[in-house]
């Protein structure tokens, strides 16, 4: 059926300038990093899509390697592009990234030139794209000169074959050399994307001052620890979970201790009248730093729920303190 967004979509959503850029994001963006790819339902994927361009959602953030199989979630996107999102390709901020192991030999991940541009070019042609807004080295590279990766970053921004160029995974040190060599190079960083949850707060150590004072956005990934920082897991795992379904760090990190944590902070939610991811999200945004976080969601009732933080992003001192002494 052909797709007709919701006229009002803009009067749901606020946002948030990226740093010191002239480019607003909204303050929820959506990630396809899982559900996406060929092995999910693309009805499925679709509804989630249409649902979040309905609520204001315009930015969408994808990577070279997402799926399972790698692609897919960009060759999902495409098909998205040519059915329903055409029309409004002016309305979005389309991301994409390389860095992760792509494909085979020594040019196929990390952060050479030679790896960086070939990989957009593929990225364009799975999301039927002239273009992708912002272009993102997925993690620094210890062996490429820092220099090498950024020039690639410059060069696809002067080519057209990307709007802005960000940084993803680089800790403080890392992160400040890229901003001066992006900015010397007349292509300023719009933005840094980085884990950060109520369960891993490394960017408080440096990354978030560094960003303000450089007036480069930051757009969490993971805000909700792959879902820990849910309900999903209060009662045990359901089958149809992330952690029930792979075979990553998530089913590790559910040890009692994080479980008594997770059930903690769910009372102080349920105090607040929210669900606890919209209180995990909620509790990111209350910081001005914050461009928009970043989530996931394996179908259209999760992203609705999500969305609800937006409604209260307040918190008081006691329940601050409160959560505090919880993490
Ligand atoms: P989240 O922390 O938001 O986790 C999303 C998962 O949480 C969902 O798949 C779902 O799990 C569960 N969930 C979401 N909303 C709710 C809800 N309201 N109630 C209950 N459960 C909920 O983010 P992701 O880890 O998915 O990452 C988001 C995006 O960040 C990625 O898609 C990607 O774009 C980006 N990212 C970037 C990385 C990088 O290196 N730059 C690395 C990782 C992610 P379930 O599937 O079990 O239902």
């Amino acid at each position: 059926s052909q797709y007709t967004p919701v006229p009002e979509r803009y009067q749901q959503m606020r946002y948030r300038r990226s740093g010191r850029s002239g480019l607003k994001l909204p303050e929820i963006s959506l990630g396809l990093w899982h559900n996406f790819g060929d092995v999910d339902r693309y009805e499925n994927s679709r509804a989630v899509l249409r649902l979040a361009f309905d609520r204001g959602i315009t930015h969408f953030d994808l990577a070279n390697n997402y799926g399972p199989p790698p692609g897919s979630a960009e060759e999902t996107f495409g098909r998205m592009m040519q059915t329903d999102f055409r029309p409004f390709r002016d309305e979005m901020v389309i991301s994409t990234k390389a860095g992760y192991l792509m494909w085979d030999g020594p040019y196929g991940e990390w952060g050479s030139r030679k790896y960086l541009i070939s990989s957009l070019d593929q990225s364009l042609k799975r999301l039927k794209l002239d273009y992708v807004d912002i272009f993102y080295s997925h993690r620094p590279d210890p062996e490429t000169p820092i220099e090498e990766t950024m020039m690639a970053l410059d060069q696809v921004v002067r080519q057209g074959k990307a709007l802005y160029a960000g940084i993803s995974n680089y800790p403080p040190n890392e992160a400040a050399e890229a901003i001066r060599i992006l900015r010397d190079l007349g292509t300023p960083c719009l933005i840094h994307q980085p884990r950060y949850s109520m369960l891993d707060r490394w960017v408080e150590d440096g990354l978030l001052d560094l960003l303000e004072q450089q007036g480069v956005g930051c757009i969490p990934f993971s805000p909700l620890a792959q879902g820990l920082l849910t309900n999903r897991y209060l009662d045990g795992v359901p089958a149809d979970s992330r952690a029930a379904r792979t075979t990553g760090s998530l089913p590790t990190r559910l040890t009692d201790e994080t479980l008594a944590k997770v059930r903690a902070l769910n009372g102080i939610a349920q105090e607040r009248g929210q669900s606890l991811a919209q209180m995990a999200l909620a509790w990111l945004l209350k910081d001005p730093r914050i461009t928009s976080v970043l989530i996931g969601a394996s179908r259209p009732e999760q992203l609705a729920d999500s969305l609800q933080a937006l409604d209260n992003i307040q918190f008081t001192d006691d329940e601050l303190t409160r959560i505090e002494s919880i993490l």
